[in-house]
């Protein structure tokens, strides 16, 4: 989504709403394998503060992720909020001191900067569902996932194979025993 600034920037403490729905296009994802089921919507409020562009707002979209214990896809629903700085970038050495000092000090490294009169938001709203996913998914809580040796779903029952299936929401608690 790219956002024209050119009028916001000439207005220091202004603001402009906007409503997102915005596909974000599959395989376009850093794991390679999420698969997006919904444009992403949602709204944003955008506000010249004067030494960047104050960026906040609430997104929704949906996922088809992997569950990693039985390995059949479901959907992920994400809705989450963000809120975020852009800074001008400046190509020149005529960055003024208080820039600079206000980009040191600017907390985390991931800082959004834009350059011209377009705001382009595409990596903020990846960034904001990123933190959103899962590192293992589970379809369920309960998922009792695949057995090891033959790859039958234990959710739908049990399989012939003398090896003890081990509930993975008990390998905390098994651990836990051993020691
Ligand atoms: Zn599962
Ligand atoms: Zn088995």
């Amino acid at each position: 989504m790219k956002i024209d600034i050119s009028k916001l920037k000439e207005n220091i403490g202004e603001s402009e709403y906007y409503s997102i729905d915005e596909f974000l296009g599959d395989g376009t994802e850093p794991s390679g394998k999420i698969k997006w089921l919904k444009p992403v919507t949602g709204r944003l409020k955008l506000t010249n503060t004067g030494v960047s562009l104050l960026i906040e707002g609430e997104i929704h979209t949906a996922a088809l992720l992997q569950c990693s214990r039985c390995l059949k896809n479901f959907t992920f629903p994400v809705d989450t909020t963000f809120k975020e700085e852009y800074f001008e970038k400046q190509d020149d050495e005529s960055e003024s001191e208080s820039v600079k000092e206000q980009l040191l000090s600017a907390k985390d490294l991931s800082t959004f900067f834009y350059q011209g009169d377009t705001l382009d938001l595409d990596d903020l709203f990846k960034s904001s569902i990123h933190l959103e996913l899962p590192m293992k998914p589970v379809c369920d809580e309960s998922c009792k996932g695949i057995c090891p040796r033959c790859g039958q779903d234990l959710n739908e029952g049990k399989c012939e194979c003398k090896i003890e299936h081990i509930d993975p929401r008990w390998d905390k608690l098994k651990g836990f025993l051993k020691e």
